[in-house]
């Protein structure tokens, strides 16, 4: 990362942190969640300039070199399915997460920055190959599609993306640098929920300046694909084998998908959690990406219960790489074991 890189980053997070302390005030030297649910949609439009600072600077920072495996091929039953890294970034969780101090997070990450990573995954079912998301995409530093054209992935190949929600860090990498589709012949599948909030006619016009750049991306992303956008109603079978769920909270209509084949089940959870060796032993704790933190929590608990009770593997967006495990029920919170790759 050249050194005008680290300047700026420094600055976006150094006026993002300035603007959390500010909205949430300093309380044993940590945000702390309030506890009204009216009081987080607020929270969160008037928080924006935070999102998109925190974003950008994890952008920037993502340009620095990945050191771990890019690649890694799972099989459960019918499902074959591959994590490739898209970004790893560094992190300071106490910039990030709520309702917990600096020195009880440093009890989890002792010296409080860890590896914060982005990964998108092609499952492979039912005769079908499907990505789920797209990282940042090439223009902020995101290596999915470099690794997708090294890969037997061609992304012209690919013809069925499914998206979690619509984050730039998981629809960015739908675009090209020059803004074309980087998967031509794709169609692109988003719960519809999720897809009517960042749709909704003029939301760039009655927002501030800040939030615009969030939506802006979101649209960018979709333009190219016109016609070729499929919405969908929850607890629906999208694809042969793959079921949307609804699992809201970090974003309006942010979805995690169950997929099946023969005898094999897996998860995909999107942005479950962020930060895995804080939020899995403490799923209490929230994020500021969260647009409603009270929700999001309420989710994260009982999609990973569920997913623990029935020994499902679980593969996260943000879990450490290769971000594919199994989740035990361990006290108040969940124990994450990486699964071996084959
Ligand atoms: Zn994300």
């Amino acid at each position: 990362m050249g050194i005008t890189s680290i300047l700026v980053t420094t600055l976006l997070v150094s006026a993002a942190l300035e603007s959390v302390i500010s909205k949430y005030g300093k309380h044993g030297g940590s945000p702390v969640i309030k506890s009204d649910p009216s009081t987080f949609r607020i929270t969160w439009i008037t928080n924006i300039p935070v999102i998109i600072a925190l974003l950008l600077s994890l952008t920037l920072s993502s340009l620095a070199q990945a050191s771990e495996t890019e690649k890694a091929v799972f099989q459960f039953g019918g499902i074959k399915i591959t994590a490739i890294l898209d970004a790893t970034m560094k992190a300071a969780p106490a910039k990030l997460l709520l309702n917990i101090t600096p020195e009880e997070i440093n009890r989890y990450i002792p010296g409080g920055e860890t590896d914060l990573t982005t990964v998108a995954f092609i499952a492979q079912l039912n005769g079908q190959t499907i990505l789920f998301d797209t990282g940042f995409g090439a223009s902020k530093g995101g290596k999915l599609a470099a690794r997708l054209e090294a890969s037997s992935f061609r992304p012209e190949a690919i013809d069925t993306i499914v998206i979690t929600h619509m984050h730039p860090d998981h629809v960015g990498g739908l675009v090209t640098p020059e803004g074309k589709a980087a998967f031509p012949k794709a169609e692109i599948y988003i719960a519809k929920t999720e897809y009517d909030f960042w749709l909704t006619p003029g939301l760039a016009e009655k927002i501030e300046a800040d939030k615009r750049g969030m939506v802006e991306v979101a649209l960018t992303a979709l333009k190219p694909y016109q016609g070729k956008i499929k919405t969908f109603a929850y607890d629906t079978e999208i694809r042969p084998g793959v079921v949307a769920i609804a699992a809201t909270g970090h974003t309006a209509g942010h979805t995690v998908y169950r997929l099946k084949a023969d005898n094999g089940e897996l998860l995909i959870v999107g942005d479950l959690t962020h930060i895995a060796p804080v939020q899995m032993p403490r799923p209490e704790v929230a994020i500021v990406y969260d647009s409603d933190p009270v929700l999001a929590v309420k989710t994260r608990k009982a999609v990973f219960t569920q997913a623990a009770q029935e020994k499902l593997p679980v593969a996260g967006m943000h879990f450490p790489f290769p971000a594919i495990g199994r989740l035990t029920l361990d006290g108040d919170g969940f124990a994450f074991t990486t699964e071996a790759a084959k």
